[in-house]
């Protein structure tokens, strides 16, 4: 993996669509969520004044920008309000995209997952915080591995389970990935792999990155890409690839003959 510092305007020329995961790579790390009883509360975090920004600025120079995150839509509709006619939503490990209003389905879950849904919500286990709120994922907030979960999950050939040491999410294998609700979403927009440039720091991310032209991965230990940004630091991952796609751009945005009038006055002296 290269660092980003690498990262060219020559890499970069097909690239039409930048998706971004969102938590570790546009906020920090974690969320805050207790369940008691029925009743459920948990922290929103907002993308910051910076990020929004960059995406606006990245917009302006032509380029799509795709969200793609475990979360949940309604969550992630109320993270990214200000910039909502910038971006596009894909939401729940890639089970569905929000897009101008609109909504494209791109998995049904419902009758893989309806029997362990049940199963799972009977547990009682004093390391599990609370369900949140999806729609077509299973995630379950916990203080550490429960080895219930993953034995009641394990007994569906079809689902799996990853643990990102915050939370379980489980899904179908195969359908209920990042990758293939990108990949149904650039059919969508008209665009090919080699269009895409994707940035993600967890498990999660692994198909994601595969399925861009560029895979930019913001956490080297649990995740391979083309490039590499670090996960801790003064700036945010997400942050450091957006500074470096503008950087490229406005140096290529310059004509060559203003890059340095003087020198081009001297030529014509001579
Ligand atoms: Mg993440």
């Amino acid at each position: 993996m290269k660092p980003i510092e690498e990262l060219t305007k020559q890499d970069i020329k097909n690239i039409k669509l930048i998706v971004f995961d969102v938590d570790g790579v546009l906020v920090s790390r974690g969320t805050k969520i207790k369940q008691v009883g029925n009743k459920t509360t948990f922290e929103t975090k907002k993308v910051a004044k910076t990020q929004i920004e960059q995406i606006k600025k990245l917009n302006q120079l032509g380029y799509k920008i795709n969200i793609a995150s475990g979360r949940g839509l309604y969550m992630l509709q109320n993270m990214f309000r200000e910039i909502l006619p910038f971006v596009s939503l894909t939401y729940e490990n890639g089970s569905a995209t929000w897009f101008g209003g609109k909504l494209y389905q791109h998995v049904n879950s419902f009758n893989e997952i309806k029997k362990v849904q049940i199963e799972l919500q009977k547990l009682k286990n004093k390391n599990i915080k609370g369900f949140e709120p999806k729609e077509f994922i299973i995630t379950i907030h916990c203080k550490k591995r429960v080895k219930q979960i993953e034995n009641i999950v394990n007994k569906y050939k079809r689902l799996y389970w990853i643990w990102n040491d915050e939370a379980y999410d489980v899904g179908v294998k195969k359908i209920q990935t990042k990758a293939v609700g990108l990949r149904k979403f650039i059919s969508v927009l008209k665009l090919n792999k080699k269009n895409v440039l994707a940035l993600g720091d967890n498990y999660n991310d692994k198909e994601l990155l595969n399925q861009a032209g560029i895979g930019v991965s913001a956490d080297a230990s649990r995740l391979k890409g083309n490039f590499s940004v670090p996960l801790k630091g003064r700036y945010l991952p997400a942050d450091l690839l957006m500074q470096r796609i503008i950087q490229i751009n406005s140096k290529s945005k310059i004509p060559k003959s203003l890059k340095n009038p003087i020198a081009s006055n001297e030529r014509t002296k001579r």
